[in-house]
């Protein structure tokens, strides 16, 4: 299998790195073909502007999503997007690791998000009729490919129980698990979390890096979270609601769109 990790921290000595080591070298021993993108050390762009669309003229206004979907159809894109998009087609799993900084993945992963994300790649792709709202939410570009978030916290593991301040860990998660990876197709597979890191002793680099390990070990094998299609017959078209009678009892709110 094609392995692809993205990776956003910014010390190659950080614990992400010796984690990140970890999983690669457990991977490549289950004889897998890894690929990294370690963001920093390629000093990646981050932000969307008109230096992303070479062939738009100066001055011209710039609309991103049809720059972005005339630019890809033409092959027009810069060659540092173009080269993470041939690695997206080439990978069978996609793995993106980072710290949670504020809640979410660090600016420099969500450039990467915005730049490779291309209009007719990533999004804009399929019918759009009173049957199909195109291909998304479990159908698109990586459909029949897996996806996995490897994250670390400074937060306990209690922070992020249901019932904790910071908000349960899947509702903190879903807009990058279902709105970034289900939405282009991803198969997208329980993340990794190691919480409480930053006074990790050894023996707390042991545990997480031995439960990463294992999860490289079974990456082909577990079961993806159940997020439900979008166009599987749960979903009214166009509203894109979910049908009243699918609703289990008492769930609202992003839990609604897990079987
Ligand atoms: C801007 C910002 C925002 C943040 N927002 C949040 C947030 O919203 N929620 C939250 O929970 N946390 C938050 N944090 C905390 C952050 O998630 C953690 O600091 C981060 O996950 C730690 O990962 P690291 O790779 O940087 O760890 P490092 O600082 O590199 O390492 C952490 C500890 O692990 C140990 N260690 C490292 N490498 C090894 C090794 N090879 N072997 C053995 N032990 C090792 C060391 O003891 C080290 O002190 C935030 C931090 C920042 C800077």
């Amino acid at each position: 299998m094609n392995v692809l990790i993205v990776f956003a921290h910014p010390d190659p000595r950080s614990l992400n790195a010796a984690l990140r080591d970890a999983a690669v070298a457990e991977l490549e021993a289950q004889g897998h073909t890894v690929r990294v993108s370690d963001l920093y050390a390629m000093n990646w762009k981050t932000t969307v502007d008109h230096a992303d669309f070479p062939s738009l003229g100066e001055g011209e206004r710039l609309k991103v999503a049809a720059a972005s979907g005339a630019a890809f159809a033409a092959d027009a894109l810069t060659d540092d997007v173009k080269a993470e998009q041939e690695k997206l087609l080439w990978a069978d799993t996609l793995i993106l690791q980072f710290p949670l900084w504020w809640f979410t993945m660090p600016a420099i992963l969500k450039g990467w998000v915005d730049r490779v994300y291309a209009y007719g790649l990533a999004y804009g792709v399929g019918e759009h009729s009173d049957r199909r709202w195109g291909d998304r939410y479990g159908e698109g570009r990586f459909a029949g490919k897996r996806a996995m978030l490897v994250v670390t916290t400074g937060g306990w593991a209690e922070h992020y129980a249901p019932r904790g301040i910071n908000g349960p860990i899947d509702d903190l998660l879903f807009p990058i698990n279902h709105g970034i990876l289900h939405y282009p197709g991803y198969d997208v597979l329980p993340p990794f979390v190691a919480y409480r890191v930053d006074r990790f002793d050894e023996a707390g680099f042991t545990r997480a890096a031995e439960g990463l390990r294992e999860r490289m070990r079974t990456l082909e094998t577990t079961a993806p979270i159940p997020f439900r299609r979008q166009n599987g017959g749960d979903y009214a078209i166009p509203s894109l609601e979910l049908r009243p009678e699918l609703e289990a009892p008492g769930a609202s709110g992003f839990a609604l769109h897990r079987t």
